[in-house]
């Protein structure tokens, strides 16, 4: 088995805690083995290879909470000649027409536009290329959610083929939802539990966790009590997560006040369903009481500050989350992916919307982007460089105009960064980019594939 010394200028080994100077890691198979600093590396392991990195620090990838990796094929659609008629809401009357917060972009835009066209050629060639671009950016873990009622069944082992051969770690699911007809929503459902059970038995045979499933419905807007209930029901049986997305913006709560007396979080807790093993996207049109049960339940919470913008969704309580204890990643949801920008959108929003420069520090940014990630999408082992943990790593360049310390480093790497900084990844310890390149990856392929597949999709 192949031990590499990794030797940088700067290491980030437990996100959040003082960068090491002068400290590396040694990788041995698919493991960190040991940290320490270079002189004591060498000297207890005179024999391994050295990938010495001057002026670059190592950190921890990054892991994508939440993405949905057919949206880039949404880039530059032209928009509807004119809005076509609301789908029917599964809450029965009302909904639709004239309701605020995030129901016309779903209705008019983003179902029939986008989503109702998808099928398995275009889900792979978006998903092939976004993987070269994640990896080329540091990130190497990730969940994509696929909402695609018309590629149904078998879009997750298709796109699992594609994950496999980029050799990122990824968690897959399908979003049922019975937007479309309760059978669809059946299908989404079996969708998800064939994939996390195939998924199961790939990590017994291999104890490579590289390829997951989860499970993975809508919203409370398009998915009955029942509905719910049983997904939490099969995801249970498979001791598996379950992600939705949650009150991204007023809409939800809205609904959910007009058909169930209860704010979306208070449904939840009264269907008995929040618990642990509870996934909950975006979590922005959240009240007080809300955050309490989120942490009293034990729900954990991804946040994606640049796409909450992009839907005029409002700005989640992040800070406060973080405050009661909830496990929070980060996500991009398929909008800008670059994960330095993510984090200078966690890190920049909530200074701006609280006039207060002491909330979301650089460190605390860097951990939600990295453990926090892993920790939301129960990852295990993943999102520090310690002994026995996962070696998913990335080295950046970390040459600034002014001096790194240990005291400045997670905010130069933040707010200076960009993914063409980050010059090698390895995912599970295995190189996956080198000098900036991604290893055996085509790009002017993979990008003229996902031309042609938007092509179809936006006639
Ligand atoms: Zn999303």
């Amino acid at each position: 088995m192949t031990s590499t010394l990794v030797l940088p200028d700067w290491l980030i080994d437990i996100p959040g805690s003082s960068p090491k100077q002068g400290w590396g890691v040694r990788v041995v198979g698919q493991v960190v083995d040991a940290v320490g600093p270079h002189d004591e590396l060498r000297r207890r392991y005179p024999t391994d290879l050295v990938w010495k990195a001057p002026g670059q620090a190592l950190a921890p990838g990054f892991v994508d909470a939440h993405t949905h990796l057919y949206g880039v094929l949404a880039h530059g659609i032209p928009p509807p000649p004119k809005p076509p008629p609301p789908c029917p809401p599964i809450l029965g009357e009302g909904g639709g027409e004239g309701e605020s917060g995030g129901w016309s972009f779903l209705s008019d835009f983003w179902w029939p536009l986008v989503e109702d066209r998808l099928d398995h050629e275009m889900i792979c060639a978006a998903t092939d290329l976004n993987l070269a671009q994640m990896l080329r950016g540091g990130i190497t873990s990730f969940y994509d959610i696929t909402e695609a009622p018309n590629a149904l069944p078998g879009c997750l082992a298709a796109q699992a083929e594609v994950v496999r051969a980029r050799g990122i770690r990824g968690i897959l699911s399908f979003e049922a939802t019975e937007r479309v007809s309760r059978e669809n929503g059946r299908l989404g459902l079996r969708e998800n539990l064939e994939f996390i059970r195939a998924g199961k038995s790939q990590i017994a045979n291999c104890k490579l966790q590289i390829i997951t499933g989860m499970m993975c419905y809508h919203t409370t807007f398009t998915c009955s009590a029942e509905f719910i209930k049983q997904a939490f029901e099969l995801a249970a049986g498979e001791g598996a997560l379950i992600h939705m997305h949650a009150s991204e913006s007023t809409y939800e709560p809205e609904q959910a006040l007009k058909h169930f007396g209860a704010r979306t979080f208070e449904y939840y807790d009264r269907l008995g369903v929040a618990g642990p093993n509870m996934q909950a996207s975006q979590c922005v049109q959240i009240t007080p009481a809300e955050v309490e049960i989120i942490a009293r339940r034990g729900v954990r919470v991804t946040h994606m500050p640049l796409s909450n913008c992009e839907v005029g969704g409002g700005i989640a309580p992040i800070p406060d989350l973080v405050a009661a204890g909830v496990t929070v990643g980060l996500g991009s949801d398929g909008y800008i992916t670059d994960f330095f920008e993510i984090m200078r959108g966690a890190f920049l929003l909530h200074k701006a919307y609280r006039q207060d420069t002491q909330v979301m520090p650089a460190h605390l940014v860097w951990r939600l982007a990295t453990e926090g990630g892993a920790k939301t999408l129960g990852l295990e082992r993943v999102g520090r460089l310690a002994p026995g943990w996962q070696a998913d790593l990335q080295l950046i360049d970390a040459v600034f105009p002014t001096p790194a310390t240990a005291g400045n480093l997670y905010d130069q790497l933040l707010l200076y960064r960009n993914q063409t900084h980050v010059r090698a990844v390895m995912v599970a310890g295995q190189v996956r980019v080198r000098d900036g390149v991604v290893l055996g990856v085509d790009e002017v392929a993979l990008r003229a594939r996902v031309h042609r597949a938007a092509e179809r999709l936006w006639k």
